[in-house]
C-alpha cells in the first residue's frame, strides 16, 4: 500500500498489506480481547476513551501533518480534525454510561422488567480518507464504550493515519486486541465480513461500496449501518441574509478541498436575491487560498487522488456539453500536484453529473427558483439525503421549510456539521442507520429483555 502526498505526487512510503493469516490473527486476538472488555465496567472503558482524548491531544500536530500528507487537507483543518476527534472521545468519556443505564419497564404485579444493552463483539469498520482520523473516531468512541471491539480496514491510501489511530489506542492503555488496524484491499472484504468473529459492519463511504458491504453482511445475518454520499442543497429564501449565506455558503462547499459528504453541493436561490447571492458568493470563492496544505495560510489543498480529481473534471465537462455554464474555475490548475479550482456552474441542465450526481471536490452548481415550493422541489430533486441547510431570517419559516426537506439532519442559518450530541446520517441513497449522540451507541447493542418473575 502507498502512501502518496498529493500536494506534490510524490511517495511518502509503501506499507506491506496484511497477508490472510495476519487477518486470522487479528480476528484471533479481537476475540479474546472482547471477552475481557465487555466484562469491564462501563466507567473503566470511558476512562481509556478520555485517555485516548488526551493523547490525541499532545500528538495533535504530529496527527495533523500525517493526515495532511497523506490526503492533502490544509494543515489548519487538519488539526480542527483531530480537536474533534479528541472532543468525541471526551463525549462518550462522559455521557456512555448514562447513554448505556438500563431501562425499566412497566413491569406486571409481582416481576421486573427492564432492557439492558450488551455489546455484540467485534465490527468491522470500513472507511473512507476524506476526514481519515474523525470518520474512525467517529465509529470507535461509542463503539468501544459499548463493549465492542474494533477493527479498522482504512481506503488504502491512508494507511499512516491507519496505523497511527491505532497507536492512539494502544497509548491510551486499551488491552491488545480491542482496536486494529487491517491494512487490506477492499476485495479481502467481504470474508472478513463472512467471519463468525466479525458481528457486524458499518462502512462510510461511496454508494457502490456500501451496496456491495450490506449485501455480504446480508447474506450472513450481520447488521450493518451505512453513511454514503450526499448532494445537499443549500437553500437561500427571498429574505435570507444574503452576504451571510454567500460566506458560509463558499466555506460549507470548499471545506476540505469539497471532499466531504455534508458539503453543500447544490446553491437552491430565490429570484428575488439570486443576482446578489451568485455575485457574493463567487467573489467569495474567487478570494479563498488555494495552496501548499502545509501552510497555515491555505484554505483549499490539493484533491486527495489524481482518479478522483479526473472524474470531477469528466462530470464538469459533461456538464458544459449538456449546456451549463462555468462562471469561475472549471479547469484542473497547471502546477505541480493534483489541483482543482474551487468552481461554480449556473444554466445547469436537469439530469447532467453535477446536477443529478455526487460532486466529490470543489464544484459548486447554483440554481434560480420562483419560490418556495419551487426551492423544496429542486432540494429534494435528488437521489440523496443526507443533509440541508436553509437561509431565512424568519426561524418559523426556517423550520417548516426543514420540515419539508428529505435529509438526515437540515441545519437553519448554518452549515451543515457532524456533532457528537446529535445523530448523523441521511436517508435515500445516502444510506440508513446513524451515528454519534446516544442513537450511535446503540447501534451495535444487543437490546436485551429481562424479565423477572
Ligand atoms: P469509497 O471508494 O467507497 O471507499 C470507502 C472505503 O470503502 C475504503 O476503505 C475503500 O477501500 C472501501 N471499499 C471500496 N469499495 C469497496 C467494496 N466493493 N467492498 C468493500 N469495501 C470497499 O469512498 P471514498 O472515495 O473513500 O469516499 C468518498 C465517498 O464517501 C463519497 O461518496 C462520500 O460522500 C462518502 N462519505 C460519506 C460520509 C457520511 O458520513 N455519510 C462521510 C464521508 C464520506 P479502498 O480504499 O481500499 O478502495
Amino acid at each position: 500500500m502507498e502512501a502518496i502526498d498529493p500536494s506534490t505526487g510524490a511517495r511518502i512510503e509503501t506499507y506491506e498489506e496484511h497477508t490472510e493469516s495476519d487477518v486470522t490473527e487479528a480476528l484471533d486476538r479481537a476475540t479474546e480481547a472482547f471477552d475481557d472488555w465487555r466484562a469491564r465496567s462501563i466507567r473503566d472503558r470511558e476512562q481509556l476513551l478520555a485517555a485516548a482524548g488526551e493523547v490525541l491531544r499532545e500528538n495533535k500536530r504530529e496527527y495533523a501533518e500525517t493526515i495532511t500528507r497523506e490526503m492533502g487537507k490544509p494543515v489548519t483543518q487538519s488539526l480542527s480534525e483531530v480537536e474533534k476527534c479528541a472532543r468525541v472521545c471526551d463525549h462518550y468519556a462522559e455521557h456512555a454510561s448514562a447513554y448505556l443505564d438500563s431501562d425499566p419497564h412497566p413491569s406486571p404485579p409481582g416481576s421486573t422488567v427492564r432492557t439492558e444493552y450488551e455489546p455484540l463483539g467485534a465490527v468491522l469498520a470500513v472507511m473512507p480518507w476524506n476526514f481519515p482520523f474523525w470518520q474512525v473516531f467517529r465509529f470507535a468512541a461509542p463503539y468501544l464504550a459499548a463493549g465492542n471491539v474494533g477493527l479498522l480496514k482504512h481506503a488504502s491510501n491512508v494507511p499512516g493515519c491507519a496505523l497511527a489511530i491505532e497507536d492512539v489506542f494502544r497509548e491510551a492503555g486499551c488491552p491488545e486486541g480491542v482496536f486494529q488496524s487491517l491494512l487490506i484491499p477492499s476485495d479481502l472484504v467481504d470474508d472478513v465480513i463472512a467471519d463468525d468473529r466479525v458481528r457486524a459492519a458499518t462502512l462510510t463511504g461511496s454508494g457502490p461500496a456500501g451496496r456491495s458491504v450490506a449485501a455480504t453482511a446480508g447474506d450472513h445475518l450481520k447488521k450493518t449501518v451505512l453513511e454514503l454520499g450526499g448532494s445537499d442543497p443549500f437553500v437561500v429564501l427571498d429574505d435570507a441574509d444574503v452576504e451571510t449565506a454567500a460566506e458560509t455558503g463558499a466555506w460549507a462547499r470548499n471545506l476540505n478541498g469539497g471532499q466531504s459528504c455534508i458539503a453543500a453541493k447544490r446553491f437552491v436561490v430565490h429570484t428575488d436575491v439570486y443576482d446578489d447571492f451568485l455575485d457574493a458568493f463567487v467573489d467569495e470563492i474567487d478570494s479563498l487560498a488555494v495552496g501548499d496544505p502545509m501552510d497555515e495560510e491555505t484554505e483549499v489543498g490539493p484533491q486527495a487522488r489524481e482518479d478522483l480529481m479526473v472524474e470531477l473534471h469528466e462530470q464538469v465537462a459533461e456538464s458544459v456539453d449538456a449546456g451549463a455554464t462555468i462562471v469561475t474555475g472549471g479547469e484542473p490548475l497547471d502546477r505541480e500536484g493534483i489541483f482543482y479550482p474551487p468552481t461554480v456552474l449556473t444554466d445547469v441542465p436537469e439530469g447532467c453529473p453535477a446536477d443529478s450526481e455526487e460532486t466529490f471536490g470543489p464544484v459548486a452548481t447554483v440554481y434560480e427558483v420562483a419560490d418556495e415550493d419551487e426551492a423544496v422541489d429542486k432540494a429534494n430533486d435528488t437521489n440523496f439525503g443526507l443533509g440541508a441547510s436553509v437561509w431565512t431570517e424568519d426561524r418559523d419559516r426556517g423550520e417548516r421549510v426543514a420540515g419539508r426537506i428529505d435529509a438526515g439532519c437540515v441545519y437553519v442559518n448554518q452549515l451543515v456539521k457532524s456533532d457528537p450530541r446529535v445523530p448523523f446520517g441521511g436517508v435515500k441513497d445516502s444510506g440508513y442507520g446513524r451515528e454519534l449522540s446516544e442513537v450511535g451507541i446503540t447501534e451495535f447493542v444487543n437490546r436485551k429483555t429481562v424479565w423477572v418473575e
